[in-house]
Formats: structure tokens, C-alpha cells, sequence
């Protein structure tokens, strides 16, 4: 455990009292020369780095219409100040989503606007100096792009855009963060955010067949790289191996057992993941896409389905066919992409598997909204389909399902405090801080129903409460896979 107080989880959620700088040191390695580089961005901070930074950003607000339109509409009413997990876990106002975007408006404000460049006092607006530039990296990488602020807005300000926006600039003028920069790279290099290589991939796909086969008796194949599959998976890479993640990928290799779908993996493209949303690139998050596009191609499948991952489902119901597509080449009966929780939906509807709910009987759930799915894209092709395919899922794999309070889950949802590209060890005191509004209404429902396990369809989450869960006095094993919950309540055999 590390060296800062968790906040004490309290009956009812609280706004902190506020806490100026309470965060100010709180900020990420900076990635290696080498690690920018290889992403096509300057090594480290460069001379001029002021004049490219400006340029940058008028770029930026003249291709992105949406960023221009955030930037010159607040109105400042407030509306968004208490929904930041962050602010409400750190009381520093520089997390107040409304605070968080003055940071890039002011500069923007400055140089892109006639009162900013006449009168810039004014109006607020700041010259880009290194302080400036120093803050930008501090705060905007304690934002995770959740979206919940703009729910809140009444003009819809989406302040992920501008988080996005800012570390865009910062990459161009050298000061990429080490976390993303160094997983894009892994992603473009090797195929996957771990750098597991194909014959690694193989080989703990080979062992995870065989625990299968001992556990159930059942012989449940996990193919990679087979040509003419119907099925291309695209799961994120933890689920090759991680605790709770891999018991989701043995749910998926059921579920496709059970139906008669043939499927494989690609080695590849063996990452749902795609951080180019994180950093804001376009050119990176293109490439990371257009491997999936290759691999469907190489190997010649019909369907592209996506794992349990947030972001990349987000990325990929929003912008997989216009980064990758056309996708013209796959079975038009179906949609592209589709998401893992569609295709078990529809075979639990049409009755294709054949599913005993009593088998998960000592547990009691309840489910988190991811931000990415709850906030930015649909399932099932319906309004809301994304809150209600993953429930009828959990309530037909388990008996025990309870929600959390109404303005915690759907398209309120609290982040797990770990998506955005901050999921790692250097910003630890934030993952635990941000954790804190689900954390309390995880303990709501605990203290209700009796909860006994969250379960999720993000690995990032997943990750997440794994390890910020003890913090607050829960067991790392209390969060859980969807598709674990559907893959311990399978018959398997029953049908064909
Ligand atoms: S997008 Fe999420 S993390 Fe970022 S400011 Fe808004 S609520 Fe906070
Ligand atoms: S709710 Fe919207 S308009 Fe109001 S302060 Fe926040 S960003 Fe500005």
C-alpha cells in the first residue's frame, strides 16, 4: 500500500471540502526519446516547442468542429463542478471538469480568439508558457475521458475531447506520456499491449485448453491464427492471462463451443485495446485499427466480434469502419463490428445455449457501467441496449442480481478511476481517490443486497478494481467477468 490516506468511504456520497493543490505532484513518467519517436514525435521537448504548440492547437480546433464549438460554449453555470470522480475524490478544483478545460480554453482563448489577443486579462486568457505547459501534463492526466461531465452540462461539453486535445499537444512538442507512448508502440511492434509474441500467445492458449478439458471435461478449443474461422476475436490482451480476465476468454471459447461457431484468435492482432483514443492521435489509433482490418483479411473470417474491453468497444462502434473500412468483405448479416455480449445475447434469446443460473448461486452481483460503453456507444442496435444486454446476460447466467443506486450505473456511471490511458502504478494515489464514488455505492449494495462480486465487460476496470478494491476493505477476487459468470453457468453438451 502505498503512502496516502484512501478516503474513508462514507454512508452517503459527500462533495470535499476543496483541497488547492492537493494534486499538484501527482503526474505520470514521461516516455523515452526512443518510445516517442517510434510514434512519430519529437524525443523530448523541443526548442521552439511554444510555436509548434500554438500551431498545433489551431490545427486541432480547425479539424476538430466539436473541440471549437466545447471550447467557446461554457458558460460556466457550474452544472459539472461535482462530477468528476477525481474531483470528488481529491477536492483539487483543478479536477473540476469545468476547471480542467479553462486550463487549454484559456490558452486557446489567448491566441485563437480578438478579445484573448487584445485584451487577454479580461477575459482570462493565459499565455502558453512552461508552467502552463507543466499543468497541462499534470491535470490532463488526471482525467480519464469518462465523458460523465458532459451528461451533466446543459450544452453537452465533452471535456474528454479537450483532455485529449492537450495530450495531442503535448505529444507533438515532445512530452508524451511513458504508459500510453510505450503500449502504442507494443501494439504497432508486436500486436498486443503486453509484447506477447505469437508462439507465447499459442502456447498459453494451448494451457488454457487444457484446464478447460480437466475442469469440465470438455474439450473447449482457444484456436489462434486459423484461416477460415467464421469468427476473428479481438480480445484485449489481458484476457490471455490475468485474474479476472481470462476466465472471461474461457466464457467466450464456451459460448462459441456451445453455439457450433467457429472462431480464432489472430496473433496478429491480438489487442482489442486501442490507446490512439487516449493520446488523441488519429494516425496511431488508425494503425492500431488497420491490424484488425489485415487479420480479418489474412485470414479469411466473416465476423469481427470485440471482447470485454471499454474503450476499444468504443472505438470500435464509433470509428473501426471509417479508420479500417470498408469492411465490405465480411458477412453482411451481420453488424460490424459486433461485441462479444451481442453474440451471447442473441444466443441466449434464440435458446442456442442452455444455461443453469443456479450454478453461480453463492454469489450475489451487481454490474458497473463502463464509461466507454455507457457513454459513448450502443449494443444491440437499440437506445440503451449497452445497460440492458450485459444485465439480461448476467440475469441469465445468475440469480442474484442487484443494481447499484440509479445515479451511479448507466449513462451515469462512475469510472473506475483507471481508464483513459492511467492505469498504472506511477499515479496509484490517483486510481484509489478516483475510485471512491463507485467504491461507495459498491458498498451501498453491498451493505443491501449483500453483494458479493462486481462484475464488469472492461479489462481496464477489471484491472482496476483489482487493485484499488483492497484499499477499501473488498477482496481483489470481487470483481469479475461477464463472460465468467456465463461460462461457469453453461451446459455444456446439452446442446449441439
Ligand atoms: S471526462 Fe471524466 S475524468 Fe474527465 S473531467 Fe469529465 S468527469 Fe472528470
Ligand atoms: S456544465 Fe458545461 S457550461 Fe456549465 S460550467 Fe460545466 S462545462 Fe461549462
Amino acid at each position: 500500500m502505498a503512502d496516502f490516506a484512501t478516503p474513508e468511504l462514507k454512508a452517503y456520497p459527500e462533495i470535499p471540502v476543496i483541497a488547492f493543490g492537493a494534486m499538484a505532484d501527482s503526474k505520470p513518467y514521461t516516455a523515452k526519446p526512443e518510445q516517442q519517436q517510434a510514434l512519430g514525435f519529437p524525443g523530448e521537448l523541443i526548442d521552439d516547442w511554444q510555436q509548434v504548440a500554438i500551431a498545433k492547437i489551431g490545427e486541432l480546433v480547425g479539424k476538430y468542429r466539436g473541440l471549437r464549438v466545447f471550447l467557446d460554449s461554457c458558460v460556466k453555470c457550474g452544472a459539472c463542478t461535482d462530477k468528476c470522480h477525481f474531483f470528488l475524490g481529491t477536492g483539487d478544483p483543478n479536477n473540476m471538469p469545468v476547471a480542467r478545460q479553462e486550463l487549454f480554453r484559456s490558452v486557446y482563448r489567448r491566441y485563437y480568439t480578438f478579445a484573448g489577443r487584445h485584451f487577454p486579462k479580461l477575459v482570462g486568457a493565459r499565455d502558453l508558457d512552461r508552467g502552463v505547459l507543466d499543468q497541462w501534463y499534470t491535470y490532463f492526466h488526471q482525467c480519464s475521458e469518462c465523458r460523465r461531465c458532459s451528461v451533466f452540462c446543459p450544452f453537452g461539453i465533452d471535456t474528454a475531447e479537450i483532455t485529449m486535445a492537450a495530450r495531442e499537444v503535448l505529444d507533438c512538442v515532445g512530452v508524451g506520456q511513458k504508459y500510453c507512448i510505450e503500449i502504442i508502440g507494443k501494439v504497432h511492434t508486436i500486436g498486443n499491449n503486453l509484447g506477447l509474441p505469437g508462439p507465447a500467445l499459442a502456447n498459453t492458449l494451448e494451457g488454457l485448453e487444457e484446464d478447460v478439458e480437466e475442469e469440465t471435461g470438455v474439450t473447449v478449443r482457444y484456436p489462434v491464427d486459423e484461416k477460415g474461422a467464421e469468427i476473428l476475436l479481438i480480445p484485449p490482451s489481458a484476457d490471455f492471462f490475468a485474474e479476472p480476465h481470462v476466465d472471461g476468454l474461457i466464457g467466450y471459447g464456451k459460448v462459441f463451443h456451445q453455439a457450433g461457431l467457429s472462431w480464432t484468435l489472430s496473433s496478429y492482432a491480438s489487442e482489442a485495446a486501442n490507446f490512439g483514443l487516449f493520446i488523441g492521435n488519429y494516425e496511431n489509433m488508425r494503425k492500431v485499427a488497420l491490424r484488425i482490418r489485415e487479420a480479418a483479411l489474412d485470414l479469411g473470417v466473416k465476423r469481427i466480434v470485440f471482447g470485454e474491453c471499454g474503450h476499444a468497444w468504443r472505438v470500435a462502434y464509433c470509428f473501426l469502419n471509417t479508420l479500417a473500412g470498408p469492411f465490405d468483405f465480411l458477412d453482411p448479416r451481420y453488424p460490424v463490428p459486433q461485441h462479444i455480449i451481442e453474440v451471447t445475447h442473441d444466443l441466449i434469446s434464440r435458446g442456442a445455449l442452455t444455461l443453469d443460473p443456479g450454478a453461480n448461486d453463492e454469489r450475489r452481483v451487481t454490474f458497473h457501467d463502463s464509461c466507454n460503453i455507457a457513454r459513448a456507444s450502443r449494443m444491440g442496435n437499440r437506445p440503451g441496449g449497452q445497460f440492458i444486454l450485459p444485465r439480461e446476460v448476467i440475469r441469465a447466467s445468475c440469480n442474484h442480481f442487484f443494481d447499484m443506486a440509479a445515479d451511479t450505473i448507466h449513462e451515469n456511471t462512475f469510472c473506475c478511476g483507471g481508464g483513459g490511458g492511467l492505469l498504472t502504478d506511477d499515479l496509484m494515489e490517483l486510481r484509489v481517490k478516483g475510485a471512491l464514488p463507485r467504491m461507495e455505492a459498491l458498498q451501498e449494495v453491498v451493505r443491501r443486497h449483500g453483494i458479493t462480486h462486481m462484475a464488469a465487460i472492461c479489462a481496464i476496470c477489471k484491472t482496476q478494481f483489482a487493485k484499488v478494491m483492497p484499499y477499501y476493505g473488498f477482496d481483489m477476487d470481487q470483481i469479475i467477468s461477464v463472460h465468467q459468470l456465463v461460462g461457469d453457468a453453461i451446459v455444456l453438451g446439452a446442446k449441439q
